[in-house]
């Protein structure tokens, strides 16, 4: 397994630039996440990773080797695609088989090979199957273990699971989360979903635009986002206009409405400057009263919606806006629709960024 890094790349599609000067190492044996909407260049970068696509800027190195213009087929990569790209007229050991044939590995090597991947993802069973007498989590199986069976420098996954009911995608994310730890491998992963990201990673790289807005452990972007786009990407969905006020080096007071709130912060806002308050639903809480060391507004319940673990409320601010709160507890009698109340969160929950 190698240590892939990206330097400084860029890729145009005609006069659009799809992935705009992208610097990323993925270490040797970690687990790498490109996390972000459609659009933002993802599958480019894995193009560019795999050598499928040439970068009009910057260098894909392995191992500090500089492979920008070495082949697809030279660079030694495991695909993974969510189109499966199985040989339909070939059974399961063939198909996993195809690559080490092509390599001229010999015939009793091939065997063993073919047996141990299968092991591996559990289907030696289904060894002499065809890909259509099989589930789609099963011929996802069968294309991880082709792409693991060439012992790859790093494999790489574009959204694998995309295809795949919830049920399913869930129970191949933990066989997928086992299997790359227990052999070490160095992957390279795409999704625009942040619940498998935080969940499969061990670093992520959130894209927004070509650009690579944040990279950092799932704890790190998820606790402590650093632009609106990577926060609001991950599921902070409130997000109050404000003003500061005062503030030093480490905190400020910011204005919301006619309420004054005062939080951390890690350099500088001048006073007077526009910001944006972010603040995660799980973390607002509803009730009547809040803590004297509590941040909080007066709205009004405007609606709420049971979803099993939690009950989701949306209150009505004064100005116009609106804040959502997502509650483990089922609703309170006393906290129905058109109530007033206060949402009310910790200081420390709050995350500023400049407007
Ligand atoms: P993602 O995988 O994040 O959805 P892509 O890397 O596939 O994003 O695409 C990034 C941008 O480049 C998109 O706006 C897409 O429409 C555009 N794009 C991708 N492939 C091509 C292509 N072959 N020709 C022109 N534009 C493309
Ligand atoms: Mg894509």
């Amino acid at each position: 397994m190698a240590q892939v890094a990206l330097k400084n790349i860029v890729a145009r599609y005609g006069s659009f630039l799809a992935v705009d000067h992208v610097s990323l190492t993925i270490e040797s044996g970690q687990f790498v996440t490109l996390l972000g909407p459609s659009g933002c260049g993802k599958s480019s970068t894995l193009r560019i990773v795999a050598g499928l696509l040439q970068p009009d800027e910057g260098a894909v190195e392995f191992d500090g080797r500089n492979v920008t213009a070495v082949s697809a087929a030279k660079r030694n990569i495991g695909m993974v695609f969510q189109s499966l790209a199985l040989f339909p007229h070939m059974t399961v050991t063939d198909n996993v088989a195809f690559g080490l044939r092509m390599k001229k590995m010999p015939q009793a090597d091939i065997e063993n090979q073919v047996r141990r991947m299968l092991q591996i993802v559990r289907l030696d069973h289904l060894a002499d199957r065809y890909p259509a007498q099989m589930s789609g989590g099963q011929q996802q199986r069968v294309a991880l273990a082709r792409a693991l069976a060439v012992t790859p420098s790093i494999l790489i996954l574009d959204e694998p699971f995309g295809a795949l009911d919830r049920k399913l995608r869930e129970a191949m994310q933990v066989e997928l989360h086992a299997l790359t730890r227990q052999l070490g491998i160095t992957a390279l992963f795409v999704t625009h979903d942040q619940e498998e990201a935080l969940m499969l990673s061990d670093s992520i790289a959130v894209m927004n635009k070509g650009r690579v807005e944040q990279f950092g452990t799932p704890a790190e972007i998820y606790r402590a986002p650093r632009t609106e786009f990577v926060a609001d990407f991950m599921g902070m969905t409130n997000f109050l206009p404000g003003e500061v006020v005062d503030s030093d080096s480490s905190s400020a007071k910011v204005r919301v409405g006619s309420a004054v709130f005062s939080t951390s912060v890690k350099d500088t806002i001048a006073p007077g400057e526009a910001v944006k308050l972010a603040i995660r639903p799980e973390k607002v809480m509803i009730g009547h009263l809040s803590a004297a060391d509590m941040c909080f507004l007066e709205g009004h319940i405007r609606q709420i919606t049971y979803h099993g673990n939690a009950s989701r409320y949306v209150v009505d601010l004064p100005d116009g806006g609106s804040i959502i709160a997502l509650q483990q507890q089922s609703p309170e009698a006393s906290l129905a629709v058109g109530s007033n109340v206060r949402a009310h969160w910790s200081p420390e929950d709050i995350h500023l960024f400049r407007a």
